[in-house]
């Protein structure tokens, strides 16, 4: 039978302390146990357990009224004999005991175990042990959940959440292990444009998908009717995510929508994705920052023009990261001029990254407006001002590097 033991500030002991021990006190630990080792010797990881006080250590032989009053024995010294006493000794006194050294006459077997939110997967051999192919199951298993591949709508005891999810720059595959977990936690998906959309396609046909993105008419629907939906289902019960492009915080609007929920009382977390701000420019090979080259980065938008703040940054060689910023880019290339920075500063332009309509152009203040005029630069791109655009830096190196 498989169980799920809460030894979370209960009394356990483990017999030896060798690197096997170790690791299951180190288990034992994670899991919140109060954990004694018996064991005349100990290793490194014990020791020092021992000695910054997280466990106990005593320095003697195993004795069979060690196994009074406690919840869970593990016997893990490098003798078998000794472990097979203590496995019978558990056994008298009904405590549950684990026999490392045998798979046979042992009474609990440890699970090989993967957590995911609140979801822990445990893997047990019934016949003869053989753990690293236990792992494998279980590694194989994780991978699944971690990869959204399974349905984790909850059925009982549901309530109501908003969890803003950043999606990454477009690319299916760079959301995080987290983001694409919560995904297939959703009864309801709040999409926008950007992002990676492309996971939308895998997720069961009855989970409501809501595109704010653009409505019919081509407009993105107002930021308060998006809060209202996110608010409205989650008073339903159900798990809203809200799944953004790169990252939720980055000229997302996530801060409005985390308000909105507060506000209305609904639980509210947020899972960070990566930016495009700096992932469109590391794709291409440029470096926000670099040693001796650039020590600073700002990230800003092209709605807000070149403030004071921007300028000062282009006057000073920072580099300077816009977003939204195609149809801004003679502004932005104008202020540099007139903050006096080189004409060459090289600029860099980074089309729909990782998706398939993923495009760079290079240029230098001097003539990128023109050459972005001959190439029909369109959004969403990222663009990056500053020396560290200059494409021998590192971009060129890269594009000479197959890729997979
Ligand atoms: N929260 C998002 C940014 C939203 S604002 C993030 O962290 O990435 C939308 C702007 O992001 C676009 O106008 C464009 O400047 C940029 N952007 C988003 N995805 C992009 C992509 N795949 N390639 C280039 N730029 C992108």
């Amino acid at each position: 039978m498989l169980l799920s033991l809460d030894v979370a500030d209960r009394e356990v002991v483990v017999a030896g302390g060798g690197a096997v021990a170790a690791r299951r006190v180190r288990a034992l630990l994670d899991s919140g146990a109060r954990v004694t080792v018996i064991s005349p010797e100990a290793g490194d990881d014990v020791t020092r357990l021992a000695s910054h006080g997280d466990i106990r250590w005593e320095r003697r032989r195993v004795r069979p009224e060690d196994l009074d009053g406690v919840w869970l024995a593990i016997a893990a010294t490098d003798d078998p004999d000794v472990n097979l006493m203590v496995a019978r000794w558990a056994s008298d006194r009904r405590v549950w005991c684990v026999n490392s050294s045998d798979g046979f006459s042992t009474s609990a077997r440890v699970a090989a175990v993967s957590r995911h939110g609140d979801l822990a997967v445990g893997v047990v051999s019934e016949g003869a042990p053989d753990p690293s192919r236990v792992a494998r199951v279980r590694d194989s298993l994780g991978a699944l959940l971690d990869e959204g591949q399974v349905d984790l709508r909850r059925v009982r005891g549901r309530r109501g959440r908003v969890v803003l999810v950043g999606s990454g720059p477009g690319s299916s595959d760079l959301i995080t292990v987290r983001g694409a977990r919560l995904l297939a936690e959703a009864d309801v998906v709040v999409t926008d444009r950007l992002g990676a959309t492309g996971l939308l396609a895998a997720l069961p046909e009855t989970v409501e998908v809501i595109n704010v993105g653009k409505s019919p008419d081509n407009h993105p629907v107002p930021q308060h009717e998006i809060n209202d939906i996110l608010v409205d289902r989650a008073r339903k019960g159900l798990t809203v995510i809200r799944l953004k492009g790169g990252d939720p915080f980055v000229f997302g609007r996530g801060g409005e929508e985390v308000h909105a929920c507060v506000e209305a009382d609904i639980p509210v977390e947020v899972v960070p994705g990566i930016t495009s701000a700096l992932s469109a420019p590391a794709l291409a090979g440029i470096p926000p920052t670099q040693r001796g080259i650039a020590a600073s980065v700002l990230i800003t938008s092209g709605h807000a023009g070149p403030e004071p703040a921007v300028r000062a940054a282009l006057g000073h060689g920072v580099t300077v990261i816009v977003l939204m910023g195609v149809a801004a880019l003679p502004a932005f290339v104008e202020a540099a001029l007139e903050e006096g920075a080189d004409p060459s500063t090289p600029v860099a332009i980074l089309e729909s990254a990782t998706t398939a309509r993923e495009r760079v152009t290079h240029g230098t203040v001097s003539d990128i407006v023109r050459i972005a005029g001959e190439m029909a630069v369109k959004p969403p791109a990222v663009i990056v001002i500053g020396k560290v655009a200059e494409p021998e830096l590192l971009a060129s190196a890269l594009a000479a590097t197959p890729r997979p």
